[in-house]
Order: structure tokens, then sequence, then C-alpha cells
């Protein structure tokens, strides 16, 4: 997947350190072609298991979350998934 950066603070912490070369890398920096990025959005659904108790008793239990784009599943409820969804929707 890529990854993409903020091009402003990338500038700011090159020119904060690099001033000798900033105006050539700025430069450079500037030439690059600007992706048009579409942040995915999702959510965390309950990943629901049931378990039978020895009384005879079905619970159900919430063992987990899954994302609602990808079906990763994870322990807690990340603010992005591992297929770059922020998980801003409820
Ligand atoms: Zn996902």
């Amino acid at each position: 997947m890529a990854e993409y950066i903020d091009k402003d603070l990338l500038l700011k912490d090159v020119g904060d350190k690099l001033s000798p070369i900033y105006e050539a890398f700025r430069r450079v920096i500037n030439s690059q072609p600007i992706a048009d990025v579409a942040m995915k959005h999702g959510k965390w659904l309950d990943n629901v298991e049931y378990v039978t108790t020895l009384a005879g008793v079905k619970m159900r239990c919430v063992v987990g979350y899954k994302c609602s784009l990808c079906g990763r599943t994870e322990i807690k409820k990340e603010p992005y998934c591992n297929c770059g969804a922020k998980m801003d929707l409820e």
C-alpha cells in the first residue's frame, strides 16, 4: 500500500534542519505530482462468539472487533485498520 506524507510538514522539517540545500529540495518536492487520495472510512463491528454454559444457557460474547470493509479482526478498536480505512464511522 502506498504511503502518503504531508508536503508542508516535510518542507518545514527539512528547512529547519538543512537550510543550505533547502531551496533546491523545496523545488524538487514542489515539482512532484500530487496524488488524489481518497480516504476509506469504516467501523469496527463486534466480533461475536456464542458460548453455552454448563447450565445450558447460550451466551453472546464479544471476543474482538471486525473491520466493516475487509473483515480483519482486532482485539481492541484501533483508529485505523490495516486495510487503510479510518475507523470513524459509527
Ligand atoms: Zn480493514
